[in-house]
């Protein structure tokens, strides 16, 4: 029969990883792709995580959509697996289930005074400027004058940019009404980015530091001590280290012309990068009540290359702020029980994204590989996922005869009062964005509240 020949494959999680591996998964001319996704609405970090004064990065998007729109592909939104269905349900339902649920968590910094007031994780902040609904309650307090990031990654760069971007600069952007409206009465003027290593291990890429010195109204605070000897060192770096760090080193060391040098003086806000600086408490004000500053060890590098590592010098250094932003990585969660997660470091343990002793299972994106690395990074390592399951479907590894596939995860959702959101649902939610952007030259205005969606679409 013709379901025996039609493999049905669902994917858990619609960011990069999902889309890309169900993208190559179609390349199998029967196969059948269910995306399961607990927000209601698709693309993972593509709409929650990237810049909204990024635009170009999104256009991904574009490629995601026509994959959706297959006639053997399909969109299931509003179900969170785990909770709403389990893994092994799935696998009951499907020939092969694909985890690529990326990574939900944030790194804790795991310091005296982190849970006080003022101090909240890089990823609950974009999750808020970017309209995250679980972060619409954030409530970020910007009326200080200094704000610390610790991290020197592009996360970190991407909120110090969001910051100190003029607020008249986002307003054409896809950012929230409501943080735009809180960025507009910030006082922040400092944003100092905190790093335990030095110039030659910052973790951002040459582009985003760019952007940064070109900041309209900031100017950048480098301190030409932290680069004395880089000059040697950098000949001997990979190429795109070594651009990275000359730009560092020029701007750090070189006297702008006058111009820049006109720019930067007219410059009313700042950021900077502290180097050799590991946090190791946060700092309380005087009455207890919250975040006044952040107590940091300084550090000497010991090793070479890989093996770099900061060790604590017996020194200390206190530097006060009201806002602090920890931005030192995403982690992953385990999804269900029966799946195996390896929580030291965060990934689901896998070869080539086959995981590791369950037939069947397959994992790809963050979860797989751990949360670093670009939406072309996640592209690769999603589509060598797909190669590896389809590999195997042809080599007759996975169950075969028919598998009831959506038909009998329906009946479960459905008994269990979830109602999915479709792909055209979502396109119903999109136009409804773009509408309410429309009269504020905005290119959409995002929904930020699940109930709210579930009631335009009259779930
Ligand atoms: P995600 O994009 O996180 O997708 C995972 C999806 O799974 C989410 O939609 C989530 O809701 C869903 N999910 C989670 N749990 C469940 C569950 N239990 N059931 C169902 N669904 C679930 N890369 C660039 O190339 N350019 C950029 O400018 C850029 N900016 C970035 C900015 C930030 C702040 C961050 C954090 C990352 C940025 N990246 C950027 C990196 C890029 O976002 C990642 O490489 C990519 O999103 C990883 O894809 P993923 O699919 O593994 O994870």
């Amino acid at each position: 029969s013709t379901q025996e020949k039609t493999p049905q494959i669902c994917v858990v999680g619609s960011g990069p990883a999902g889309f890309y591996t169900a993208q190559h998964l179609l390349k199998h001319p029967q196969a059948h792709v269910d995306i399961y996704e607990k927000q209601p609405v698709p693309f993972g970090l593509v709409r929650f995580g990237v810049a909204p004064d990024h635009p170009e990065v999104k256009n991904v998007i574009n490629t995601f959509t026509q994959t959706a729109h297959s006639g053997r592909c399909a969109f299931w939104g509003n179900v969170e697996v785990g909770r709403d269905v389990t893994v092994p349900e799935l696998q009951e339902a499907y020939h092969a289930v694909v985890l690529s649920y990326g990574a939900e968590d944030h790194r804790a910094l795991e310091i005296p005074g982190e849970e006080l007031p003022g101090v909240c994780s890089a990823r609950a902040f974009v999750g808020w400027y970017n309209g995250l609904p679980e972060n619409q309650e954030l409530e970020p307090d910007l009326s200080c004058d200094t704000a610390v990031i610790l991290g020197q990654g592009n996360v970190a760069l991407d909120v110090a940019r969001i910051l100190l971007t003029p607020p008249e600069h986002l307003e054409r952007t896809d950012i929230t009404k409501a943080a735009l409206g809180v960025l507009r009465q910030s006082r922040v003027k400092t944003v100092w980015l905190v790093g335990r290593r030095g110039p030659l291990q910052v973790a951002f890429t040459i582009k985003e530091l760019r952007e940064m010195i070109q900041l309209p109204g900031a100017r950048p605070i480098l301190d030409p001590v932290d680069f004395l000897g880089l000059q040697d060192k950098i000949k001997e770096v990979p190429r795109p280290r070594k651009r990275l760090t000359e730009l560092l080193l020029r701007t750090a060391t070189e006297k702008p012309g006058p111009a820049e040098a006109a720019r930067q003086a007219s410059a009313s806000r700042a950021w900077g990068l502290r180097f050799f600086r590991s946090p190791q408490q946060v700092l309380p004000s005087p009455d207890g009540r919250r975040a006044a500053g952040v107590r940091l060890a300084v550090t000497r590098l010991e090793g070479v290359d890989e093996a770099t590592r900061a060790v604590p010098t017996g020194d200390m250094e206190d530097l006060p702020c009201g806002l602090v932003l920890s931005s030192i990585g995403y982690k992953s969660r385990p999804v269900d029980p029966s799946v195996p997660f390896d929580s030291k470091l965060g990934v689901i343990p896998n070869v080539e994204g086959r995981v590791m002793d369950v037939p069947g299972l397959y994992c790809s994106g963050w979860v797989k590989r751990g949360p670093t690395g670009v939406i072309a990074t996640t592209m690769t390592d999603s589509f060598l996922t797909g190669q590896m399951l389809l590999q195997d479907l042809k080599a007759g590894l996975l169950p075969s005869g028919p598998r009831p596939g959506y038909a009998a995860i329906q009946a479960l959702l459905s008994s269990r009062g979830v109602r999915p959101v479709s792909f055209s649902d979502w396109e119903k939610l999109d136009a409804e964005e773009v509408a309410r952007g429309q009269g504020t030259g905005k290119p959409r205005e995002k929904l930020v509240d699940p109930q709210e969606m579930l009631r335009l679409l009259g779930h």
